[in-house]
């Protein structure tokens, strides 16, 4: 079944300028700016400018030009933020929430950028 994406979702109206953000990095393609609701000392929110709902949505749809975009914004974030383990950095996790089993709650893809801490196990064992 195709996606269909919501404009009207929080990320969308960040995009837009309706809403404020505290932003990190922005690229032709890609927007970087701290969620605000931070699980750890650094805790940035990554997302394409395109309109994609998730990872998957993102992969099969996207150009070129905007995956490889993304992808080198998402290393720049972590270089920033000094997370790099080879650069001497202590790590970072990266996360993409997808859909209903991963809790995902804003439908306009994002990846979490992690670190600043020790993180623990990378899923709760239930
Ligand atoms: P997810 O559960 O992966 O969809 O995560 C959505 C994330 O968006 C959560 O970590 C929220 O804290 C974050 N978030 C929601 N609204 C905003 C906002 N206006 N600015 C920054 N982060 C937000």
């Amino acid at each position: 079944m195709p996606y269909t994406y919501d404009d009207q979702n929080i990320f969308a109206k960040i995009l837009r300028g309706e809403i404020p953000s505290s932003m990190v990095v922005e690229t032709e393609h890609s927007f970087a700016f701290n969620d605000i609701s931070e699980q750890a000392p650094h805790h940035v929110l990554v997302i394409p400018k395109g309109a994609y709902v998730c990872y998957d949505h993102f992969a099969a749809q996207a150009t070129d030009a905007e995956i490889v975009d993304y992808t080198r914004t998402i290393g720049a974030v972590c270089k920033q933020l000094g997370l790099e383990p080879g650069a001497g950095g202590a790590g970072y996790r990266l996360i993409a929430n997808s859909g209903a089993h991963a809790v995902q709650e804003v439908p306009h893809l994002h990846v979490h950028i992690l670190g600043g801490r020790p993180l623990g196990r990378m899923l709760q064992q239930v």
